[in-house]
């Protein structure tokens, strides 16, 4: 959170234990998104646009963790995919167990992104789930044809447009019964919907997802 040294073994310092927040109280079905209502089954959003992947889990509010997870991204920071795979074993692992999944699939990135990036943060979530689990990765059922534009610089609808057509599968032979889509942060959703989409047209039938954050607006 703040970048300092730790000492060994520490993922986290005593002063920034408490600045993640936990989604908590009521969560939406589909997306687990936190509830301002408790009598709603689901958001704003899920109500508005229908998602095609089956119910997915977060378990940060975006907000509280922002700054970490643009490090993870964007600031050479691959390492912290270790704390957020601990938290996500903690404290969402019932869930993620309910899911019975065949198989971790990472939110690829644009090859170009990835060459400047050098990682995919999506991809090392994944691994790191996948020794928790015991769920292996496929790294090549989904690839990125979209150079996609960054989905927090454009509004609601235009994130939906950006995301369309940016995945597509490749028929690898394996049939999985049931898929976790892994990804750092579920905004509007509509990239996770939108990988998730593209993989029920290739045949397969239920998605999830889990996410490291997950925001709070619709
Ligand atoms: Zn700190
Ligand atoms: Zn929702």
């Amino acid at each position: 959170m703040c970048d300092e040294i730790l000492d060994k073994g520490k993922l986290i310092c005593d002063k920034c234990i408490r600045i993640p927040r936990r989604v908590t109280g009521e969560r939406c079905f589909k997306c687990s998104k936190h509830l301002d209502s408790p009598y709603a089954e689901y958001c704003p959003d899920c109500e508005k646009h229908k998602k095609s992947f089956l119910r997915g889990i977060a378990l940060y509010e975006y907000d509280s963790v922002k700054d970490s997870i643009n490090s993870f991204k964007n600031n050479g920071r691959p390492e912290y995919a270790v704390f957020y795979a601990d938290g996500i074993d903690r404290y969402l692992s019932d869930i993620i167990k309910s899911f019975h999944a065949d198989v971790l699939v990472p939110i690829p990135l644009h090859p170009t992104k990835f060459k400047k990036r050098g990682y995919n943060q999506s991809e090392l979530l994944a691994n790191e789930l996948s020794k928790r689990f015991d769920i292996p990765v496929d790294t090549h059922l989904l690839e990125r044809t979209k150079k996609t534009k960054e989905q927090k610089k454009l509004t609601g609808n235009e994130r939906l447009k950006n995301t369309v057509g940016a995945f597509h599968m490749l028929p690898n032979g394996v049939k999985y019964n049931n898929i976790i889509l892994v990804d750092d942060v579920y905004t509007t959703g509509a990239t996770l919907d939108e990988a998730s989409r593209t993989l029920i047209s290739g045949g397969l039938k239920n998605v999830f997802f889990v996410t490291v954050a997950i925001g709070s607006g619709s």
